[in-house]
């Protein structure tokens, strides 16, 4: 039976592919205040090709994600045709989204029908004029929770909603939205702010950590951690009354390298064995000479081996990657 692995014993099974680096959202803490792209988009059926690939070879998750994967025309029909692909072991592979949800209210029922199973939101705040600032782009708010109440409705199930907290900016939206997960009946996750970002504005400092936000969410309600997968990215927990799930995905202050079960797919086809990579494996370039699939899979093989064992954010002489967050797909 295939499966794919690194040289340090990691199984190698979740495929994130970037559709496109376009954004209609200009997040402060990502982007410098454009919204164009910096590389290629490929047709979709030359990403098809890939993940028939890599889902022979192990692959058993496909995360579709950018820029904003919405902003593709035919994504729907990707998803089903994603959908269509067999794992190793006979079944569909699992599908999910990330997703700014801005664009969420109108296609989540298309995405579903098609084959997509879960779907992530991103939220840094739950509060309309905060998010305005943070997003730059005016009324946003209300598109995307039409868009998360609309995932929850079709059925994409769980929803989740992912923040990032930035010292001095948002982090006083920690209780609202442990509130906001008990009354939407959403997982909010936040993620600690890692050094990815066009401005280059990371500083230890700026992180809000695990611990803290365990904290302070605890001043609402009491928190109960629960059980996760090794290779699941985050810490879970339950309020103590049982209403509400919260997670926190901290690679800066308790990284989980040791665990990573990831690769990932830019827009312009090049594979990423490392949010931190310092170069990437030109897939399509391959693809565009013609190389038969045999070829590409041994391709395939050769760099996942190679994969980093661990990222050095925050240790003397860190290098940045040589792409951020919106170019590589988060
Ligand atoms: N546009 C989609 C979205 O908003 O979810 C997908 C792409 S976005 C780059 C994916 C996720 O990465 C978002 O949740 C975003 O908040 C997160 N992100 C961006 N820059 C980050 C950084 N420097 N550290 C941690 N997370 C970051």
């Amino acid at each position: 039976m295939p499966h794919l692995s690194d040289k340090f014993g990691r199984s190698i099974h979740d495929l994130r592919i970037s559709i496109t680096d376009r954004c209609n959202y200009r997040c402060v803490y990502c982007r410098t205040g454009t919204n164009g792209a910096a590389f290629a988009e490929l047709p979709f059926a030359d990403y098809l090709r890939m993940a028939r690939i890599l889902v022979a070879l192990g692959i058993t998750k496909i995360r579709l994600t950018g820029g904003e994967p919405l902003l593709r025309k035919g994504i729907v029909e990707f998803v089903r045709d994603l959908s269509s692909l067999r794992t190793t072991t006979g079944d569909a592979p699992e599908i999910a989204l990330t997703t700014n949800g801005h664009l969420l209210a109108e296609i989540a029922r298309p995405l579903k029908d098609a084959g997509l199973d879960r779907v992530t939101v991103s939220m840094d705040a739950v509060d309309p004029d905060r998010f305005a600032r943070i997003t730059r782009v005016p009324n946003g708010f209300d598109n995307v929770l039409a868009g998360v109440r609309a995932a929850r409705r079709v059925g994409l199930d769980p929803v989740k909603v992912n923040c990032v907290l930035l010292r001095g900016f948002n982090e006083d939206q920690i209780i609202p939205f442990g509130m906001f997960a008990r009354e939407e009946g959403v997982v909010v996750r936040f993620i600690e702010f890692m050094p990815l970002e066009e401005d280059r504005v990371w500083t230890p400092g700026i992180v809000v950590t695990l611990d803290e936000i365990v904290t302070r969410m605890s001043e609402y309600k009491p928190l109960v951690e629960i059980s996760h997968h090794q290779s699941e990215t985050a810490r879970r927990y339950v309020f103590e009354d049982g209403v509400g799930e919260i997670g926190i995905i901290a690679p800066v202050s308790h990284p989980f390298c040791g665990h990573c079960s990831r690769i990932r797919i830019t827009s312009d086809g090049k594979i990423r064995t490392c949010l931190f990579s310092l170069w990437d494996h030109d897939l399509y370039e391959l693809m565009r000479r013609g190389t038969s699939d045999e070829k590409l899979a041994d391709f395939i093989v050769s760099v996942i081996e190679k994969k980093e064992e661990r990222h050095h954010i925050g240790e003397p002489g860190f290098v940045p990657a040589s792409r951020t967050m919106v170019h590589i797909g988060g």
